[in-house]
């Protein structure tokens, strides 16, 4: 059996994989100390006081982060045993694969494409209900639109369920996009610090195609959103901070 993957990400799994179980440890422990002060005030760091509703939910999640990381530290890894540059072709029990390097939610994740059975699957180059992103948004947006211009029937999604038309992937596109040209268009009217990004981005419209209307979902698109504007922003000042 092979592993594939692009070396760009052994690379990545090579170098960084080993900080992770120290990474996760030193999180868990602010979130923990954050839940428990929590509790007992009754109040999110900034103030804002919480439901009964909203501190029960706090500790679900520290209890699936606990359980999650106990289990994380403890994972043995195995390294991709083939690596290829920016694309490979595999002929293999009579179907092509097509493996394709692109920036999604990371540098040198693989695209996998099978062009007779229009088969494409994406990684979390697209991934619902609300998108990850982590590198420059233009990046991960002109990766969308390769994979747009592809001819697929069906997409199967990093996260989210199997899609048989591309309406999600153009819709994760044009909140990209937009979100890109709002921030470069601030900007180049002067927008000089990091702090104002969010008041230079308005994507309300696009916000319930991904959330419906969910509380939860709303809350986390506009995390999400804020997050996207401030990476924009980092890209048009190359990578700078203030
Ligand atoms: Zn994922």
């Amino acid at each position: 059996m092979e592993i594939i993957a692009s070396e760009e990400t052994r690379q990545f799994m090579l170098n960084i994989a080993n900080s992770w179980p120290s990474l996760y440890t030193a999180n868990l422990k602010k979130d923990r100390e954050n839940v428990a002060r929590e509790l007992s005030t009754g109040k999110q760091s900034d103030g804002t006081p919480l439901s009964a509703e909203d501190l029960q939910g706090e500790k679900d999640e520290l209890q699936r982060d606990e359980e999650y990381i106990a289990e994380a530290v403890t994972v043995h890894r195995t390294y991709p045993t083939m690596t290829y540059g920016d694309e490979m072709t595999l002929y293999h029990g009579g179907r092509e694969f097509r493996f394709l390097k692109m920036v999604g939610d990371a540098r040198g994740e693989t695209v996998l494409y099978l062009p007779k059975e229009k088969i494409l699957v994406t990684g979390d180059l697209v991934s619902g209900p609300v998108p990850y992103y982590t590198p420059p948004l233009s990046q991960h947006a002109d990766s969308l639109r390769k994979l747009a211009a592809l001819d697929a029937e069906v997409i199967i999604p990093g996260h989210g369920p199997a899609e048989h038309d591309k309406a999600y992937l153009s819709l994760e596109l044009k909140l990209l996009d937009t979100i890109v040209q709002q921030v470069r268009q601030a900007v180049q009217q002067g927008l000089t610090r990091i702090d104002d990004v969010p008041t230079a981005v308005n994507v309300e419209n696009l916000r319930s195609q991904f959330t419906h209307d969910d509380k939860y979902l709303d809350a986390k698109f506009r995390r999400y959103v804020k997050g996207m504007a401030e990476n924009a922003y980092r890209e048009a000042r190359d990578g700078k901070n203030f």
